[in-house]
């Protein structure tokens, strides 16, 4: 079921339902920095390494 939720992001108003628990722009954010982060394990190789800096980058 769908309800309105304060993105934990950004605080904005949007519609969370069971695939989407950030609001749109910070959503395509997201996407856009997994694909990054994405290309970067393909291209480095190193998961420990990789995986540590996404960790970092990730939590605030
Ligand atoms: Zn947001």
């Amino acid at each position: 079921m769908n309800e309105l939720s304060d993105c934990p992001n950004c605080n904005a108003l949007f519609v969370k339902t069971q695939f989407r628990i950030v609001c749109q722009e910070c959503f395509l954010v997201e996407e856009k920095h997994f694909e990054t982060v994405y290309y970067f394990l393909r291209k480095r190789g190193n998961k420990s390494v990789a995986l540590k800096e996404i960790t970092g980058g990730r939590l605030k």
